[in-house]
């Protein structure tokens, strides 16, 4: 499926709408999700356009990996996270609502999530 720029993460990532921003490098950004699950749940995403895993560059992921890394330690020090739990869904079929890729981290345990 071809990558829609206009979709919301593409506009975050633009400037176009705003965001809480949290940490930003060459390859990633990671900011607070608009209807957190818990609180601190953040989202990192790959400036590199891909809606899922599967297109994305084996060196964006790594990056996003190393922004999740650095986004948990972070809430593990600021908001006392004993568990972090990692979402990342792909294709509307699996629930993906923003076709850019994306992972939920999310500071408790996965019994706090609220249902859909
Ligand atoms: P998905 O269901 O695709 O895995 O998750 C998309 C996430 O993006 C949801 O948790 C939703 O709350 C979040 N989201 C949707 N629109 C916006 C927005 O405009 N700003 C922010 N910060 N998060 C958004």
């Amino acid at each position: 499926m071809a990558y829609d720029t206009n979709n919301i993460f593409a506009k975050i990532l633009r400037g176009e709408i705003p965001c809480t921003k949290l940490y930003e490098d060459d390859l990633t950004l990671a900011f607070m999700d608009i209807m957190p699950q818990t609180d601190g749940h953040a989202l990192v995403i790959p400036k590199e356009p891909a809606t899922t895993l599967f297109e994305l560059s084996d060196e964006a992921a790594a990056a996003c990996m190393a922004t999740v890394r650095r986004i948990g330690n972070a809430q593990k020090k600021g908001l006392g996270a004993e568990g972090i739990v990692l979402m990342q869904l792909n294709g509307p079929e699996a629930g993906q609502t923003v076709p850019h890729f994306h992972i939920h981290v999310i500071p408790g345990s996965i019994a706090d999530l609220r249902k859909p």
